[in-house]
Order: C-alpha cells, then sequence, then structure tokens
C-alpha cells in the first residue's frame, strides 16, 4: 500500500503568499510563477538560464577564480567550501555568453543559494570581467541580480566591488553597448548600489524586494520609510524601475530590447523589422 512516505516530497510545492499547494510540474511549466496569487518563486541561476536563454548556447566563463580572504575571517573558507559543494557552483554569480532567440549575448546570473547571493571579490570580478570581454567581443549584456548585499566577511574588499563594477559598465556605456539589468527577489545592498540600478534599462520582476538597507537593518535604525518602500512597484511608481513585468513576458522583453539595441534579426517573429510602436505592443504579448 503507498503510504504519504513513499510519495516524492518534490512533487509539491507551496506558494509562500497564497499557500495553495503546486504541483510542481505544472508550476515548472508557469516558469514557476504561482498560478493562483502571481507569487513569484526565486530561481536558482541554472532555473533562469534554462528559461531565458536558447537552448545548450550558454557558455560559462571565468569559473575558476580562486577565493580571496584578506582578513583570514574565521570559518569563512569553509562557508564557501560548503556553499560550492551544496549549489555546483564557483559563486554566487554566474556569467558567460549566450543567445536569446538567436541574439548573441553577455549573460550574469546571482545565485541567492550561494551564501545569500553575496558580493565578495569573487562576485565583483566575474561581473567586471564579464563587462570588459562583452566590450571586446561587441556583445549587449543582460545580469539579473539577486543579492542580501556585500559579503561582510571580505569587509572593505567586497565594498571595493562597487565601484570595480560600476566602472566596467561605464566601459559598455563608452563602447556604445547595451546593458539591461534586471532585478528579482530580493535585491539589496552594495549591488543595488552598484550595477543592479545602472542599467540602461532597468526591469523588475512582480513583487520582487529591493533596497539599500534590507528590511532588518530599517527594523532596529527605526528608519521612518514610506509603506511598501522596499517593493518593485513602489520603485517603478517612483521612476527608478523602466518595466515592471511579469516573469511569463521577461523572455520576450528582453527578446524585443536586445533587437531595438541592435542585434541581430530576432527568430520566430513576424515583426522584426515593424515599428516600434509595434514591437512596444508585441512586448505584452506572451511568446
Ligand atoms: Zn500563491
Amino acid at each position: 500500500m503507498t503510504t504519504v512516505d513513499d510519495i516524492p516530497s518534490n512533487l509539491w510545492e507551496e506558494c509562500p503568499l497564497c499557500h495553495q499547494l503546486l504541483y510542481t510540474r505544472a508550476l515548472e511549466k508557469e516558469l514557476w510563477v504561482c498560478p493562483k496569487c502571481g507569487y513569484h518563486f526565486r530561481l536558482h541561476s541554472a532555473q533562469r538560464v534554462q528559461i531565458t536563454v536558447d537552448e545548450g548556447s550558454f557558455i560559462p566563463w571565468d569559473n575558476d577564480l580562486p577565493l580571496v580572504d584578506p582578513l583570514q575571517f574565521p570559518g569563512y573558507r569553509e562557508k564557501v567550501q560548503q556553499a560550492r559543494e551544496k549549489t555546483g557552483l564557483n559563486e554566487a554569480v554566474v556569467t558567460g555568453r549566450a543567445t536569446l532567440a538567436g541574439i548573441p549575448l553577455g549573460l550574469g546570473i546571482m545565485d541567492l543559494a550561494f551564501i545569500g547571493g553575496s558580493m565578495g571579490w569573487i562576485v565583483g570580478e566575474k561581473i567586471a570581467r564579464l563587462m570588459e570581454r562583452c566590450v571586446a567581443d561587441q556583445l549587449p549584456v543582460v545580469v539579473f541580480c539577486a543579492s542580501g548585499g556585500a559579503r561582510m566577511q571580505e569587509s572593505l574588499i567586497s565594498l571595493m566591488q562597487m565601484p570595480k563594477t560600476s566602472g566596467a559598465v561605464g566601459k559598455l556605456g563608452e563602447a556604445g553597448l547595451p546593458y539591461i539589468g534586471v532585478l528579482t527577489d530580493p535585491t539589496y545592498g552594495g549591488v543595488t548600489a552598484s550595477y543592479a540600478f545602472l542599467g540602461d534599462v532597468i526591469i523588475a520582476e512582480t513583487g520582487a524586494a529591493m533596497g539599500f538597507a534590507g528590511p532588518r537593518v530599517v527594523e532596529v535604525t527605526n528608519l521612518n520609510l514610506p509603506r511598501g518602500v522596499q517593493t518593485a512597484e513602489f520603485q517603478y511608481e517612483h521612476g527608478m524601475i523602466d518595466i515592471l513585468i511579469n516573469r511569463q513576458q521577461l523572455r520576450n522583453t528582453l527578446r524585443i530590447l536586445l533587437h531595438w539595441f541592435g542585434g541581430t534579426r530576432p527568430e520566430h517573429s513576424e515583426n522584426a523589422g515593424a515599428s516600434s510602436t509595434a514591437l512596444l505592443g508585441e512586448m505584452t504579448d506572451h511568446e
């Protein structure tokens, strides 16, 4: 007789917002957006690659940068080693090149599963190298941000990644290459204060939390902030974000933007070469 213990635990997922039990396979088809309430589940970098770029097109870069532990922070090396074993990742961001609907691009995707997506030397270095290599290869860049902020174990070295990555974004601009930042849930701290908000186009996923100080810091410092200030919706209403979007429209929107910015003609698009107005209309349609 089948018992509850025989049912694989990953068959169902509970929505953290509406608590509805959802069939995992169906949820996957919905790109991990709850069909009941619209909650956007947090994604691992591998899932993001899978739903964003052309199958098999992603080629990772800089996967072998050595750990920097300038302060010899107690337990830090072990923590990084554990994160590497748990996630199979080298660090909290994956970078590389890929194609999206046939358009080549440089891609960065942060992963919260790796020490909260925090930015230390390797993360900053990978982002900066991504930008510089894309200048050399003449590629547009898309970075999916998700981060708890700077990595405290690297102290000032982690804060130095803010000017380093910001400078690298500037090099893309000087080369006339577009940079699109996509803010996903949650994007905080040093990442918010550097490359997350420096895109030529800044996109945010519906419901994403974002801000400089995290909610816990805001709470203990008694800052009197407006209600909902750390949400994508608030930031969009106040002009900090250009496009607020449901994940199911994201890939198509990136395709249209990359095409606008001068990428090669998108495949499978009857509107390629049409006017901006027509493309804007298309942006709201599902792919
Ligand atoms: Zn839900």
